[in-house]
C-alpha cells in the first residue's frame, strides 16, 4: 500500500532521515521504533506529503505522492503528533468542517460523520465544545477526522503521547479495530505498543533503518541459541565435560562467580530432563536448573539504538545480524525446576 524510496531529509547540513526504503502491505499494522529525535515524524510527514523530501519517493496504492498528489493523498489518513483542532468548535460542528475540507458532498458527509462519530465512540460528545474534551476524546476526534472520508492507509504519529493509562488502553482499542478496516502505519517510542498492536516493526535510529521484522521474527534472529542455567553445589569435578557431552549440548560456559554455567543448546532441544538425570545418577546436588530468557523486543531496542548505526545497519530482515545482545540483568530466568 505504501513503497518509500531511499527517503532522505536535509534541514540545512543536518540529514535526519538519510535514505530510508521500506513498504507497508496491505491490511497490516506497521510499527515504526525509535527513540526521540530518531527522525519518525519527519519520515511520517513526507509520507504523508506535508514534508517534501530531499530526495527519494513514496507512492501510496501505486500513485506516486508527489506526481500525483491528489490521488495519493485521497487514500491516506492522518493523525499528527500534535492534533490541532478548533476547541471552540463542537464536536460534530468541527467533523462537518473537515470533511467540508476534505472535498466530501453534502451527502457524503451526512453518513460519514456520524459513521466516524460511531467507530471512534464519540456519540456521547458529539455536541461537546472541543475544549472542554479530556486529551483522550480530542484523539478519538482526531482520529475521527482521520477516517472521515474512509482511506485505505491510516497513518498515526504518536497516536497515544501524553495520555493517562486508562486513556491509552481505550486508544490502543480504537486503533486494533481501525486496524481490521484500515492499513495502518504508526510511530511510537513505546515497546509495548509494538507488542501489542503490530504485525511488523520497522526500527529508526538516527535517520536509519536499523533493524526490520515481525516482533518474533526480531526476537528469534537477535536471541541466539537456546540457553540454560545450571548450578551444582561445590562444582563437581568432571560435572562440565560431561553436561558438554549431553545430546542437545553445544557447548557449556562459565556463568560468573555465583558458580552457575550456560549451557549453549541446538535450537528446538531442551534437555533439562537429561541434566537432571545425569545429576542425579552421579549424586551431584542440583541447586538450580532454569530456561535463560530470550532477547525481548527492549533488549533488541535498546542494543540497537545505543550502538553505532554501522554496527547494526545489517540488522533488517534477511540480513545476519551482528550477533546476539550481551547478557543483561535482565536475563532472568523463566522457571526453576529443581
Ligand atoms: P520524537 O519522538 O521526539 O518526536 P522523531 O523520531 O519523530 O522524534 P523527528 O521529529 O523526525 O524525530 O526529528 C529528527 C531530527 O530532525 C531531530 O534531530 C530533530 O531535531 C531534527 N529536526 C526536525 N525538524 C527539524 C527542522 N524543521 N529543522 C531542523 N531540524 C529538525
Amino acid at each position: 500500500m505504501i513503497e518509500a524510496h531511499d527517503l532522505t531529509r536535509r534541514y540545512g547540513d543536518f540529514t535526519a532521515v538519510s535514505g530510508i526504503s521500506f513498504s507497508v502491505q496491505e491490511g497490516e499494522i506497521l510499527g515504526m521504533l525509535g527513540p526521540n529525535g530518531a527522525g519518525k515524524t519527519t519520515t511520517i510527514r513526507m509520507i504523508t506529503g506535508f514534508l517534501p523530501p530531499t530526495s527519494g519517493q513514496v507512492t501510496v496504492d501505486g500513485k506516486d505522492l508527489f506526481e500525483s498528489p491528489r490521488e495519493a493523498r485521497r487514500q491516506l489518513g492522518y493523525l499528527p503528533e500534535n492534533v490541532s483542532l478548533y476547541p471552540e468548535m463542537r464536536v460534530d460542528e468541527y467533523l462537518a468542517y473537515r470533511a467540508r475540507l476534505e472535498g466530501l458532498s453534502r451527502g457524503e458527509a451526512r453518513s460519514a460523520i456520524p459513521l466516524a462519530v460511531e467507530r471512534c465512540l464519540l456519540g456521547d460528545v458529539r455536541h461537546q465544545i472541543i475544549g472542554t474534551l479530556s486529551k483522550g476524546f480530542r484523539q478519538r476526534v482526531g482520529l475521527a477526522t482521520a477516517i472521515l472520508h474512509n482511506p485505505r492507509v491510516l497513518v498515526l504519529d504518536e497516536p497515544t503521547v501524553g495520555l493517562d493509562p486508562k486513556q491509552i488502553i481505550s486508544i490502543r482499542e480504537l486503533i486494533r479495530e481501525l486496524g481490521r478496516q484500515h492499513t495502518l502505519l504508526l510511530s511510537t517510542h513505546i515497546l509495548p505498543e509494538v507488542e501489542l498492536l503490530c504485525d511488523r516493526v520497522v526500527i529508526i535510529d538516527k535517520g536509519h533503518i536499523v533493524a526490520e521484522g515481525t516482533p518474533q521474527s526480531l526476537r528469534e534472529r537477535w536471541t541466539g541459541n537456546p540457553a540454560l542455567r545450571v548450578i551444582l553445589k561445590d562444582a563437581p569435578a568432571g560435572a562440565a565435560e560431561a553436561l558438554a557431552a549431553l545430546p542437545g549440548v553445544l557447548r557449556v560456559k562459565d556463568g560468573g562467580p555465583d558458580g552457575s554455567w550456560t549451557l549453549e543448546c541446538e535450537p528446538g532441544s531442551d534437555p533439562r530432563e537429561e541434566v537432571f538425570r545425569t545429576a542425579a545418577s552421579a549424586g551431584w546436588v542440583l541447586l538450580e536448573l532454569a530456561r535463560q530468557r530470550g532477547a525481548t523486543l527492549e533488549d533488541i531496542f535498546v542494543r540497537l539504538t545505543t550502538a553505532d548505526t554501522a554496527d547494526t545497519a545489517a540488522a533488517s530482515e534477511g540480513a545476519h545480524p551482528p550477533g546476539p545482545p550481551a547478557a543483561t540483568p535482565a536475563d532472568a530466568t523463566e522457571e526453576v525446576v529443581s
